[in-house]
């Protein structure tokens, strides 16, 4: 079979193989703690579900408009602009099957082959795939340690910036590194930003899963409104993964063309369950708060439970759910310098599975430091004890 030359330029989500391999141990009887997962296994809240089945015994089942229900784009536009402080209607949103849809039609919309985006690494591993997919450059910056968390390397951030830079994206509250902006460190992208007249895909899929403090989006600062997408989905706030509901907030003109894309691609986003998503906008807040208290929960004693490991160090992020220690002692206590056999050892002795920092973007000249991620959405809180419990004896004995 000769495929499309366009397919070499194609990335994927390596931590798919993980998960793959994790339930190729499990099935000869071995016990998995699945911290692999960016998947949440906790129910979608029973409102969003009866309002579905409503919706789908109602007939709700045809194709609907192109861009999502208008009651949907309404109850988004409005859910963004109290949090936001941000001014947009129904015209500035195209609901999609997701929030990773977004990444895709944000950059056919906006990136001509040759154009330069900027992109984080590590990072969410999708958005280099689309980038050169369509025939873009993609641009890495990264991050150092900071005091209470990870940094955007800004100085080369800005240095990187040439008259070929056209995109920008940014994912505040980060996955995989829970890294969240300073005012003063998102102020500067936004001046980077309007200086360099980049339009930004800002990836805020973690916007709403923080346990303390307020988030803090790059649209509200003043000239950027105008100038970013918002990448908005219902999988993490109300752990609907699963459904695939998601959607585009931005300039109108932006949204318009991804609205058309919406066409060419699923014609619409699944009907019935866009009833379901104006539920959990609009309806009773008690599901969305329980899933942040379990999650905070499985946050707290991880972190705990890390910070008391040999040769390893953990920040306490307030948002997302996952940790991104820094691995490097303890990868030298196991011999290896090599991620895949840190990952298919620790797996081995002790049933924990994680991702590493080759799951999430190429690396950066001269990195040196070493870190995997742990996720915590989709393993319960006793076997996250025993999972890093078992951890730490094995660092402990190494
Ligand atoms: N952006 C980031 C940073 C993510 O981590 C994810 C999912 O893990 C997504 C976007 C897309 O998620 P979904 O397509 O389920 O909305």
């Amino acid at each position: 079979m000769k495929f499309a030359d366009r397919l070499m330029q194609l990335g994927t989500e390596t931590a798919f193989a993980v998960s793959a391999e994790a339930a190729a141990f499990a099935s000869k009887g071995n016990k998995v703690y699945p911290f692999h997962l960016g998947d949440i296994n906790i129910k979608t809240p029973q409102n969003i579900i009866d309002a579905t089945i409503v919706a789908m015994n109602q007939g709700k089942t045809g194709y609907c408009p192109n861009a999502g229900i208008p009651a949907l784009r309404q109850a988004l536009a409005e859910d963004a602009n109290q949090l936001r402080s941000t001014h947009y209607t129904m015209d500035n949103v195209a609901v999609q099957p997701g929030g990773k849809p977004s990444i895709g039609k944000f950059i056919q919309a906006l990136m001509n082959p040759g154009d330069e985006v900027l992109y984080p690494t590590p990072g969410y591993p999708i958005y280099e795939s689309q980038i050169e997919y369509f025939g873009g450059r993609a641009i890495p910056y990264g991050y150092r340690e900071g005091k209470d968390n990870f940094e955007l390397k800004l100085d080369e951030l800005a240095a990187s910036i040439t008259p070929r830079t056209r995109l920008l994206i940014y994912n505040n509250l980060q996955n995989p590194m829970g890294a969240e902006s300073s005012a003063a460190e998102m102020q500067a992208i936004a001046d980077l930003a309007i200086k360099h007249d980049l339009i930004v895909l800002c990836d805020e899929a973690y916007f709403e899963i923080r346990y303390a403090g307020k988030s803090t989006s790059l649209a509200s600062l003043p000239g950027m409104e105008e100038r970013t997408v918002l990448l908005y989905t219902f999988s993490k706030k109300f752990a609907m993964t699963g459904w695939r509901l998601g959607a585009s907030i931005g300039p109108r003109p932006i949204i318009d063309v991804i609205a058309k894309l919406n066409v060419n691609d699923e014609s619409c986003s699944n009907h019935f369950i866009q009833y379901g998503a104006i539920e959990g906008l609009k309806g009773d807040q008690s599901g969305p708060r329980a899933i942040l208290d379990t999650l905070k929960e499985r946050r707290d004693l991880a972190v705990k439970l890390l910070t008391e490991m040999p040769g390893v160090h953990c920040y306490n992020p307030n948002a997302t759910f996952y940790l991104f220690p820094n691995v490097t002692e303890a990868m030298k206590r196991a011999g290896t310098e090599d991620y895949e056999v840190f990952r298919r050892q620790i797996m081995a002795a002790t049933g924990v599975s994680i991702c590493t920092r080759r799951h999430f973007g190429r690396p950066l000249a001269g990195e040196k430091d070493r870190y995997v991620r742990f996720a915590y959405s989709g393993i319960d809180i006793d076997q996250i004890e025993e999972g890093l419990l078992k951890l730490k004896a094995y660092l402990d004995s190494l």
